[in-house]
């Protein structure tokens, strides 16, 4: 059960951890992890259970149910085998949990975890663990929930910040908001405080209370001009608003700061999308030029340098690269479609760009 590695009985030799997930899927009572032999590769899944997500200290370890002493009512196990069963010593730590969760010993991380935290129940980084593990799970109504409690026994608000991104996982956008607000209220300096508003701004967003969203995305890319998240949180929400002009702004500004070629691309895809929006095709031309010359294979960036040449009547270097998009994804239905309406309009020849 994911305590330590699994062993490959054909090659008496000890896996490695390959992955975990919810198993079986669509549920948050339990996960398996799967292990990988490094000589023959077979695989094996060890399937976990979740564990107890707010342990106190009459909490089994192992199952979560309530114990006094002697053998657990629910497991059957004493608290003696259930510390040797998870090598639980005077020594656990936090840090040592975090290293076993990283070779995938999720189970004993988990139970290292709930050890201390029934014992010491403001041990944040602890929470913080099992909140991480549950997340890369998808246990989002369980992060949720434990994070919440987390927050307040922990006197630690930074933990409100995942609680609200598993809220908004699971679309409880309004919970969302309010979980964000208090963060803000709480720790308005605190270091992810400004992705804390941005987010807030998506959650807003998507409850169509585009005054306050607008003024959650302002008020983020204030307090950190140069994040790149944080400025695609905002021409998101501006351009889904059709707010083309608007967004133009905020993308020059941010192409001030991004460095990294995959997020210049998709700026300067957006980019390109609102000056094609605006009708403006030479500057939407330019803009896809420029994501091209940084990754010649961005369907999008491909598709937006299609539909600026269109724009300028380039008609058949238009059609040339709807076709050299259809190549690099046949599903493509705006290229598809943008292909008929140009055959349509007589435009047959493909010509290399
Ligand atoms: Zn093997
Ligand atoms: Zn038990």
């Amino acid at each position: 059960m994911s305590v330590s590695p699994l062993r490959c009985d054909a090659c008496d030799r000890e896996c490695t951890f390959d992955h975990a997930g919810p198993f079986p899927p669509g549920q948050e009572g339990s996960y398996g992890v799967a292990w990988q032999c490094p000589s023959c590769q077979r695989r094996a899944l060890d399937v976990c259970s979740i564990g107890p997500l707010i342990p106190v200290a009459t909490t089994c370890v192992n199952c979560g149910g309530e114990r006094g002493a002697g053998e657990c009512p629910d497991c059957g196990l004493t608290e003696v085998q259930v510390r040797a069963v998870f090598g639980i010593d005077g020594a656990i730590t936090v840090e040592r949990a975090i290293a076993d969760a990283q070779r995938g010993l999720l189970r004993r991380a988990l139970a290292h975890c709930n050890w201390l935290l029934a014992r010491a129940p403001s041990t944040e980084l602890a929470w913080r663990l099992k909140g991480e593990i549950c997340q890369q799970l998808g246990f989002h109504t369980a992060t949720a929930r434990m994070l919440l409690h987390a927050a307040e026994v922990a006197n630690a608000p930074v933990l409100l910040f995942s609680a609200a991104l598993s809220l908004q996982e699971l679309g409880r956008n309004t919970e969302a908001v309010a979980v964000y607000r208090e963060l803000l209220a709480w720790a308005p300096e605190a270091p992810n405080a400004p992705l804390a508003w941005s987010n807030l701004g998506n959650a807003l967003s998507a409850l169509g209370r585009r005054d306050e969203a607008d003024r959650a995305h302002a008020r983020a890319l204030a307090r950190e001009p140069a994040h790149s998240t944080i400025a695609f949180n905002y021409v998101h929400h501006l351009q889904q608003g059709e707010r083309w002009l608007e967004s133009l702004g905020i993308l020059e500004h941010a192409l001030r700061f991004a460095t990294d070629a995959s997020t210049r691309v998709a700026f300067l895809f957006s980019l390109s999308r609102a000056h094609a929006e605006l009708e403006n095709g030479a500057s939407a031309l330019d803009a896809a030029d420029a994501a091209v010359a940084l990754d010649e294979h961005s369907i999008g960036a491909r598709f937006m340098r299609g539909r600026a040449l269109c724009l300028l009547g380039r008609l058949h270097e238009g059609m040339a690269e709807m076709q050299h998009v259809l190549a690099l994804d046949p599903g493509n239905r705006d290229a598809a479609n943008a292909v008929r309406i140009l055959e349509r309009a007589g435009v047959t020849a493909t010509m290399p760009s």
